[in-house]
């Protein structure tokens, strides 16, 4: 991930593809990391990108942006207002449009991440029992926005299964926020037709009214018996530092969503304890420092002291 997000694997192969098809200009909505990525990838291809983000995109999404040199416009209105722009100036402008779902090399960049998984496990574990190929894990958490990058898991744990790569399909396990759960109300009502949302969630990359990829999100979850479930902002900010002292990463809200998923999940007992388990982390801490501060206390603030040092670590002469 170089740009720090899961997106990079999507902004890849939508740029292979603009390479292969002579775009000159590439337009992007985004929540920000689409955007991101898109702006790195579209740069060291040289090909323009302009990207649309929502106004209130975290900080350090939008310095990642402008770093990379996007034609970068902040858009008065939310991810789908953005959306819907992008689609129209594609339309009448003729720019290649890269939004998430509509491009369908979004999903195919995405898929790689099934690769990944399944041949890492093999050579930590060793080959599957029928003794060759590629090792799938029992379930994958997954957060879920657009319900592109599970779509993208899906297909591509299909296609290794076609192949005989692996034995079997984990169960995806998609997470949503409460605040943005048009895909997790669709699952639960047991249909496919995607209600829109009003999304409001600390976690802005998974922040969708109307998800892109829904109906694929659902079928993700449901062709694999796994399940769509929502989890509350405080229990993304408290996965947060949970996967931090848990795992020493760093996640940005929309990925600790997937922990906090497994988390609950384990305390339903929906997991058993000897599954092997895959938590997808999709983008990292440092995109969003403001809501990793939301999430913990602040330090103390101390003279440059040992006695000041002693009295705020309430520690004494001789301890280790
Ligand atoms: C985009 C994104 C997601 C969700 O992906 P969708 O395809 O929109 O479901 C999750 N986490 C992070 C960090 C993201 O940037």
């Amino acid at each position: 991930m170089p740009t720090g997000s899961l997106k990079d694997r999507a902004s890849a192969i939508v740029t292979a593809r603009a390479l292969e098809t002579g775009v000159a200009r590439i337009i992007a909505a985004s929540t920000g990391n689409a955007g991101v990525a898109q702006a790195a990838m579209a740069n060291a291809a040289g090909i323009s990108a302009v990207v649309v983000v929502p106004e209130t995109a975290p900080k350090g999404k939008v310095a990642q942006l402008v770093v990379f040199g996007a034609e970068l416009l902040l858009v008065k209105g939310n991810y789908d207002a953005a959306f819907e722009l992008a689609l129209r100036a594609s339309a009448e402008l003729g720019w290649y449009c890269r939004n998430t779902a509509y491009n369908p090399f979004s999903a195919e960049g995405k898929k790689t991440v099934a690769f990944e998984i399944c041949e890492q496990l093999a050579a930590e574990l060793g080959p599957p029992k029928s003794g060759q190929g590629w090792r799938a894990p029992d379930r994958i958490f997954v957060s879920v926005g657009d319900g592109n990058i599970i779509s993208g898991l899906h297909k591509g744990l299909k296609d290794l299964h076609a192949l005989g790569w692996i034995d079997r399909m984990p169960k995806l396990v998609g997470v949503q926020s409460e605040g943005s759960a048009a895909v997790a109300n669709a699952f639960a009502a047991g249909t496919e037709t995607i209600t829109p949302v009003t999304a409001t969630t600390i976690a802005d990359s998974i922040s969708a009214d109307r998800p892109a990829d829904g109906v694929r999100a659902v079928r993700a979850a449901r062709q694999t018996e796994g399940v769509i479930i929502k989890v509350s902002d405080q229990q993304i900010l408290d996965a947060i530092v949970a996967l931090g002292r848990d795992a020493t990463i760093f996640a940005e809200p929309a990925a600790s969503a997937a922990y906090a998923g497994l988390l609950a999940q384990v305390d339903a007992k929906a997991v058993d304890p000897e599954e092997q388990v895959v938590v997808l982390v999709t983008g990292n801490g440092l995109k969003d420092v403001a809501s990793a501060s939301r999430a913990t206390a602040e330090p103390p603030h101390i003279e440059p002291t040992v006695e000041a040092l002693q009295q705020a670590l309430a520690v004494t002469r001789g301890t280790r």
